[in-house]
This record gives C-alpha cells, structure tokens and sequence, in this order.
C-alpha cells in the first residue's frame, strides 16, 4: 500500500476551504463530508438562510468541530413572507448565539424580479443594513447574495463600515468589481467557474489575494449535464481558477486557502490532520432559541423549497 504522502502527491491533494455551502440542506452528512476530508478540504463555512437553517447549521457545526464553521444569517429569498417584526427575530436569535457565529451570511440583496415582486428592494435593503449592523458590532465577516444588485450591495456595505466581506459567485460589472477590491472585500469562485462567462470575467479580474473558493452546495451546476454540488465540488472551482489565471493549481490552492483563514479568522482554530483536539468551548456552547425567534417562524414561512435548483 503506497504510504500517505505518495497517496497525497498522486492525488495532487492541497488543503482547500469551502468558504459558502448550504450544509443543512444536504443528505447523508457523514459521507458526503468524509468524501470533502479525502480532497482535501480542511474546513468549510456552513451558511445559514433562516431560522430554522441557522438552528440546523450550528447543530451540523457542533457535530463536526473544527471542521464545520457556522455562519448564521437571513437569505433575502426568504424575505418575501417577512415583517420587520420576524426579522428582528431573527436578528434577535444570531445576536443570542453570535459567539458561536464565523460570520453573518447569507445575507444579501436580490434584484431578480421574481424575488423583487415578493420582497421590495426598499425592503431588502432595510435588512441588509439590520444585518450588516450587526456584523459590524461584532466584528464578524459577512457573506453576500448580491444577484443583480451588486452595486447597491457594495454601497450599503460601505455605508456600515464592514471591514470583511465576501461577495460570493460574484457576476457583476466589471466596475462595481474594480471598486470592492478597492475597498479590500472578497470575490468567490464557484464550480460555474468552468463554463459561466460573467463569473469567469469576474475571477478573472480578481486579485488572487482577494479571492476564495466556494460551492455554494447543493446548487445544480453544469451545461448540458447538470449535477447536484457537494463540498467535495470544490476542485472544480480550483481547477478552473487556475485554468483562468493561468497558474497552477497549488499557487491557487495555496492563495485562496491563506486568505479564508484570515478572513475568517481560522488560523488556531481549524484542526491538524495530524491531531485530534477537543473543539473550542465556543462550539459546544448550547444554541439559544429566544420566545421572539420561535414566534418569527410562521407558518407562512415554511423553509426553503427543497427542490430550488436556482443560484442561490
Ligand atoms: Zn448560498
């Protein structure tokens, strides 16, 4: 049997960090996440979309410590069923377990006009800035769904002082792009990255010290044959980063790697291969579910579709 470094080199294994994956919408957990350990992945940043999700990403993090990293956040497809009261619940309920908290995220804007004609821009935006408030008061990172709203996106970023933030599968002008490098935010690199010709514009002209990788799991990607993503998918991202900037895929590795544990603030807290530790007491802390967050969740508000193949 080859030994565990020729293994590793034939493999050309690096260590990677699935910066954004929707772990509470996956199936059979454990495997799928043994498959995201045998490519080498060392750490994934689990986001939340609502309520329920938030609840169910910290349960998967605490499962999984040191591997799993919550964020906890209020997706803006989620918002269409919403009053201001629901959303302070929901803010109400990240604040309480916000030590728990990597980043806020999803958070963001969505100006397609099927989200637009349940959820008003004017709406949307008042939330963001709720969310991105928050962030700031805990110097968290935050994680964006700006679809067709980067600018405004950017904007009210700005407005709130954020100092971290990452707008994930970014597919905007190349404008709004020039201006959150500028301001020292981040781009993500999904698997579309392979074939979809905005995103590979963006990553194209996107620092390699401003970039990260990402999933965004389970989203459907593919042209003609499309596939269900998990962690594991991450490669893809990676191969076409360096496919699109021309560098080899460990640089790429090495790069984006480097800068999620900065940006997240990892770098003591992700596990060695080569040891186990007890997670951080933060981890284990109990999740706490406040009167107003429970009562947030109405029935008009049932969850995420499960069948939603959309960019997400
Ligand atoms: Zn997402």
């Amino acid at each position: 049997m080859p030994s565990k470094h020729a293994l590793k080199s034939n493999l050309k294994l690096y260590s990677l960090i699935d910066t954004h994956a929707h772990l509470d919408e996956l199936q059979n957990l454990d495997s799928t996440l043994d498959n995201a350990r045998e490519k080498g992945i060392v750490a994934i940043i689990a986001v939340g979309s609502d309520y329920r999700s938030n609840i169910k990403t910290l349960e998967i993090s605490q499962k999984y410590p040191s591997f799993v990293f919550p964020a906890l956040g209020l997706h803006p497809w989620q918002l269409g069923e919403f009053n201001s009261s629901q959303v302070n619940g929901e803010l109400e309920f990240i604040e309480q377990n916000i030590s728990q908290a990597i980043a806020i995220g999803e958070i963001g804007l969505d100006y397609d006009k099927r989200v637009v004609k349940r959820a008003s821009k004017e709406f949307q935006k008042e939330v963001l800035a709720l969310f991105l408030e928050l962030a700031r008061k805990y110097d968290k990172p935050v994680s964006l769904h700006t679809r067709y709203a980067w600018r405004d996106g950017l904007q009210l970023v700005q407005d709130a002082g954020i100092a971290k933030a990452v707008f994930h599968w970014f597919t905007g002008f190349s404008s709004v792009l020039r201006d959150i490098i500028n301001g020292g935010y981040y781009v993500s690199a999904t698997p579309a990255a392979e074939y979809h010709e905005e995103h590979r514009r963006a990553v194209k002209e996107t620092p390699m010290d401003k970039l990260l990788l990402e999933t965004d799991c389970p989203v459907y990607y593919g042209r003609g044959t499309r596939y269900r993503s998990a962690p594991g998918d991450i490669t893809r991202s990676l191969g076409a980063v360096a496919q699109l900037k021309r560098i080899d895929e460990a640089a790429v590795a090495e790069y984006t790697t480097r800068n999620a544990i900065e940006f997240f603030f990892l770098e003591n807290v992700i596990a060695s291969p080569h040891r186990h530790r007890k997670p951080p007491l933060s981890t284990r802390a109990p999740i706490v579910i406040a009167s107003e967050a429970k009562q947030s969740q109405s029935p008009l508000n049932p969850g995420r579709r499960s069948n939603d193949n959309n960019k997400r």
